[in-house]
């Protein structure tokens, strides 16, 4: 029997522990026999199987998911944040954005105020950025010395085992364009007043340094796509198949939590409201 479309599609994208992964390796434009019109009814299908397993997971309590969006500027952490948890009762889903560190931030160690706004049982926490910052920007721009970022990746997969331990399911989407998508939504974003406060200087000097940071990226999902927190690498340059992935694949994640609504207190047959 061929495997479910489902289960391929989550194989096919996740980054294998133990085996050196490339980045360059993955079409940022593929969409895996999909087109966006026969994407768009399982999108809605998806969103509502998300809707479902995340009231089950509110109302058990017992367990909670911590969902990292990672990528480059103009990858479409926003957008996916925006258009896919928009399946999520806010009540019980936590969206932290984590930016430049603060001086109170810089004064603690580098997981400090990561490990303050992981979710609570029950809870959906969203990574925009993370700790995975870490070891990207603070490696391209030599923030720290190496002596510090080369020991983070261990660090990181002791701490996101301990959250494991703790009852969080830990599930990573890394979403890849290319460069000429990035120039095309820098260009977008300049182009709309509406979208040009997202335009940041800073993003074209971030630009110049693409080849640094792909070779960041590389070394990140090799070394920290884990059997308790594996990455999943989105080709992203298709905004409806980037969603539809990312969809697909954290439903298929919390519906293996098999969260359960709590037993009722009391039966309705043997209550009488007056
Ligand atoms: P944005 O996601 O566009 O709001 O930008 C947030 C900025 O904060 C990005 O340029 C990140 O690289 C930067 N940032 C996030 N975490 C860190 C960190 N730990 N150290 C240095 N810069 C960071
Ligand atoms: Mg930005």
């Amino acid at each position: 029997m061929p495997e479910p479309a489902n289960a391929s599609l989550r194989n096919a994208l996740r980054v294998k522990p133990d085996s050196k992964f490339r980045l360059a390796a993955v079409d940022p434009a593929a969409t895996h026999g999909y087109d966006k019109e026969s994407a768009t009814p399982v999108l809605e299908r998806e969103m509502q199987r998300l809707a479902r397993l995340q009231d089950k997971l509110w109302a058990e309590a017992r367990q909670s998911v911590l969902v990292v969006l990672q990528g480059i500027d103009a990858a479409g952490k926003d957008g996916t944040i925006n258009k896919v948890m928009e399946a999520f009762n806010p009540q019980g889903c936590v969206v932290s954005s984590f930016k430049v560190p603060t001086p109170e931030e810089l004064g603690h160690d580098f997981l400090w105020r990561i490990h303050r706004r992981t979710p609570r049982k029950g809870e959906i926490g969203i990574f925009n950025r993370s700790h995975y910052e870490d070891v990207l920007v603070v490696r391209v721009h030599r923030l720290v010395p190496k002596s510090t970022w080369s020991k983070r990746y261990e660090q990181i997969n002791a701490f996101e085992e301990t959250l494991a331990a703790g009852g969080t399911t830990i599930v990573k989407f890394f979403l890849t364009i290319d460069r000429d998508e990035q120039r095309a939504r820098f260009q977008a974003r300049l182009d709309d007043p509406t979208r040009r406060w997202k335009f940041a200087m800073g993003d074209l000097a971030e630009r110049k340094l693409w080849d640094d940071y792909q070779a960041a990226f590389d070394e990140a999902l090799t070394r920290t796509s884990t059997a308790v927190a594996p990455w999943y690498v989105i080709p992203a340059n298709r905004k409806w198949f980037r969603n539809l992935a990312v969809a697909t694949i954290l439903a298929d994640t919390i519906a293996g939590l098999r969260p359960k609504y709590p037993r009722p207190e009391v039966l309705p047959a043997d209550l009488v409201i007056e």
